[in-house]
């Protein structure tokens, strides 16, 4: 046996022994309850961040909490897939949702035709950028492209980053040499209105803003916070 396959076994006996403590009567059952779930779920999430990253496994999503992506069934549950450790894998919620009670077969098929969706929106939006080159300045471009690379890299609609990278990508600095965000960020609303990208500034100090790309006239948004 492998050591993968024996750590896998030795979390599964680990779930199943959280579930099987004593049950608590009285007034602490609930919580008891969920205390065991929450431990059991945790569990799992460790070692499928261990084994696969901290990734939703459809679209590549990195959230900045592991606790934000979703445990799925790699075969459903419906059609005979078990839950152990070997049938689990992390999902985005819009990855989990669109999947269902897909076999392994038609979700990499699913995911195979999401390519080509992506590739085609990168066109549009890449003939867009061209068609009002004359009236931006190059530093645009540069945004622009940066958010693009990011975006397409991993071949995903759309991804967290932090507008200082993004300062960094495109060259955007203050007088002090240091990444501009306030002006990295009016320049990427700049190209939101002329819906080249979808951006969705964070509200909080700290936390990632979300960039993105169209498809179909559509914007497409994805991880928890659907
Ligand atoms: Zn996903």
């Amino acid at each position: 046996m492998s050591a993968p396959r024996d750590q896998f076994a030795e979390v599964d006996q680990s779930v199943l022994a959280v579930a099987e403590e004593p049950a608590v009567s009285g007034s602490q059952a609930f919580s008891v309850f969920f205390e065991r779930r929450r431990a059991a779920r945790q569990l799992v999430l460790d070692v499928l961040v261990a084994r696969d990253g901290q990734r939703c496994q459809g679209c590549g999503y990195l959230p900045p909490d592991p606790g934000r992506l979703e445990i799925d069934h790699v075969l459903p549950r419906a059609l005979g897939g078990t839950d152990t450790v070997e049938n689990f894998q992390l999902l985005c919620r819009r990855c989990n949702r669109r999947k269902g009670h897909l076999r392994p077969d038609q979700w990499h098929a699913a995911l195979a035709r999401d390519s080509v969706a992506v590739m085609a929106a990168l066109r549009v939006t890449m003939a867009a950028a061209a068609a009002v080159r004359p009236r931006i300045p190059s530093v645009e471009h540069a945004v622009l492209a940066a958010v693009v690379a990011r975006v397409t890299a991993a071949m995903r609609l759309w991804d967290d980053v932090y507008v200082a990278d993004i300062a960094v990508a495109a060259g955007v600095v203050d007088a002090a040499g240091e990444p501009d965000t306030k002006e990295t960020g009016r320049r990427l609303r700049a190209l939101r209105d002329r819906g080249l990208v979808v951006y969705e500034p964070s509200s909080i100090r700290g936390r990632p803003s979300r960039l993105g790309l169209h498809t179909a006239g559509t914007a497409m948004s994805g991880g928890g916070d659907l």
